[in-house]
């Protein structure tokens, strides 16, 4: 059986691991099939896909893409994507525009509550300086002694209602998508069960991602649960998407899945990488 594993992170946006240190351990972890999805950055691609090679594994290039749709933020996934396509890097550039400002206002959110230095503790924690993630602030809120863990610091501060909340404006829907074509990738909707809306909601989501030319679904993410598989997989079916599978592995230890550590995809979908091989 072929291990796939279809959304993590690097150095390049919020994982704590080099591409080639996480294409290594895809490789122990008996991936066999990776791709390398940082956020809104496609520069840790050139070097996985040479650890790819070296390593013995398959990398498909790959993206995630914040996207504002409405009041929600949602991410999307391009998957084997040109990572030199000049539309998705000029997109990804301008989604990317925005952090830092937004991480200078989430330092000073956090400030008020008085948790000093968080900005530039954040950037001190980030390698790619044009990528501040609300990742970099929760380790530095965990190293700084204010939260206990990650699922501690995003139930008492960073989201919507709590401190150090800064809303932000990303991609449209509509954009993402086009950017993902025009490097000739498929667009799948990362992690629905995440997205805090209700059901009603998840439909209209789901039938404007298919109408932009949306092709699939996360089903088995590290962000579901058991009982979420199933519930994902008959919007998979019912709407005409097809599915996809992928850790979201950001970090060894902190708590998030590990690579490779998926269950399969429910019997009635039909995987994404159907066509690719
Ligand atoms: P940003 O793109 O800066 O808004 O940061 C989003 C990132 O924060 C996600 O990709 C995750 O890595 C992290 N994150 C958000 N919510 C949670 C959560 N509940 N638990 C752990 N990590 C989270
Ligand atoms: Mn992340
Ligand atoms: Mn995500
Ligand atoms: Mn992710």
């Amino acid at each position: 059986m072929t291990i796939y594993d279809l959304h993590c992170h690097s150095t390049a946006s919020d994982g704590v691991l080099s591409p080639r240190d996480l294409v290594r351990r895809a490789k122990e972890h008996g991936v066999d099939v990776l791709s390398l999805t940082d956020h809104d950055e496609l520069s840790g691609q050139a070097e996985a896909a040479e650890a790819a090679s070296e390593f013995g594994l398959r990398l498909i290039n790959g993206v995630e893409i914040s996207v504002t749709w409405g009041n929600v933020t949602l991410h999307v996934v391009g998957l084997n994507v040109d990572p030199v396509d000049p539309v998705l890097l000029h997109g990804l550039a301008r989604n990317r525009g925005g952090r830092r400002e937004r991480a200078r206002r989430i330092g000073d959110e956090l400030a008020k509550i008085g948790i000093a230095g968080a900005f530039e503790g954040a950037c001190a924690l980030a390698e790619n300086q044009d990528l501040i993630s609300r990742t970099h602030f929760a380790r530095f809120m965990i190293e700084s002694g204010v939260s206990k863990n990650m699922k501690s610091v995003f139930k008492h501060f960073l989201v919507k209602g709590k401190p150090g909340y800064v809303s932000h404006e990303w991609a449209s829907l509509e954009n993402a998508l086009t950017w993902i074509h025009a490097a000739g990738g498929v667009a799948v909707l990362a992690h629905p069960g995440r997205y805090q809306i209700g059901s009603e909601k998840m439909r209209l989501l789901l039938s404007e991602f298919k109408y932009l030319g949306g092709s699939g679904i996360e089903v088995v993410t590290g962000s579901h649960t058991a009982e979420q598989v199933p519930q994902y997989a008959a919007l998979a079916v019912e709407f005409d998407l097809m599915a996809s599978i992928g850790s979201d592995f950001h970090a060894p230890g902190e708590g998030g899945r590990e690579l490779g550590r998926l269950t399969a995809l429910p019997e009635r979908c039909i995987p994404i990488w159907q066509a690719w091989n």
